[in-house]
């Protein structure tokens, strides 16, 4: 490790080194990480030690009801699910229908089918059911899709949450490219528009942390929903 310094080789050396220790993916969990290379978007699933960190975000807030936007292959899907237990329920949107059947194959694999219900989709219509049914709120929501929506995302989710719901958003660094403001890809769009609601909307308390790892360098936004006053 001495000589000159190379942060995504460190980075990964890292992670590894955690995720050795700390992070334990069983059979299940490995098919699902890996089996995403047959689906739309190989290899976008979260790390090893984010999806551990996603279930322990879920066991702090006692989440037994979760959203999610961006299934893939069911890699973090699996993890919440996990992490709610038996009685919970897991909610995702995913648009392709073969990455669907992907992630289906894994929830059953992973022994977690029956607390999953996977709607197919684009989720900006999935969601706008949820919203107009309307269902019992949820206790933590992950959002993880198509980063132009985030904004319709997070409004759906502050309309399906209560007072202490938490509210993840992935990507929100994206190789330092949220720092640039003459970016014009329309996921750093998107990302702003995530930031900027997150910063002045008074339902939620947010912050947003960088991450290095496997995954390179991204991060991401977490919030509460408030107590009105
Ligand atoms: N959360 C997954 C994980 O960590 O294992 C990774 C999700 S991946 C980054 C993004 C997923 O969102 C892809 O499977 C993609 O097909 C899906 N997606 C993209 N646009 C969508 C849309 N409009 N509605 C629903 N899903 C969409």
């Amino acid at each position: 490790m001495s000589g000159v310094y190379d942060g995504e080789a460190i980075w990964s050396a890292v992670d590894t080194y955690f995720i050795d220790r700390l992070v334990t993916e069983d059979e299940a969990l490995v098919h699902a990480r890996e089996s995403s290379i047959r689906t739309v978007m190989p290899q976008a699933d979260v790390s090893p030690s984010q999806g551990a960190f996603l279930g322990v975000i879920a066991r702090i807030a006692g989440a037994r009801r979760v959203l999610e936007f961006g299934t893939l292959a069911g890699y973090s899907t699996i993890w919440l699910a996990r992490a709610i237990g038996p009685a919970g329920r897991v909610v995702t949107f995913e648009v392709d229908e073969r990455t669907a059947a992907v992630a289906r194959d894994n929830f059953i694999r992973a022994g977690v089918a029956d607390r999953i219900e996977l709607v197919v989709g684009p989720a900006v219509d999935s969601v706008r059911a949820l919203v107009d049914a309307p269902v019992d709120p949820f206790d933590l929501v992950f959002i993880d899709a198509d980063k132009p929506n985030n904004p319709a995302y997070l409004e759906a989710a502050l309309a399906l949450s209560r007072p202490g719901t938490v509210i993840i958003g992935d990507n929100v660094v994206r190789n330092g490219a949220v720092a640039d403001p003459g970016s014009s890809d329309p996921r750093v769009h998107g990302t702003w528009a995530l930031i900027e609601l997150l910063g002045q909307d008074d339902r939620i308390d947010a912050t947003a942390l960088q991450t290095v790892g496997l995954k390179g360098w991204d991060g991401f936004a977490i919030g509460v929903v408030k107590r009105p006053d």
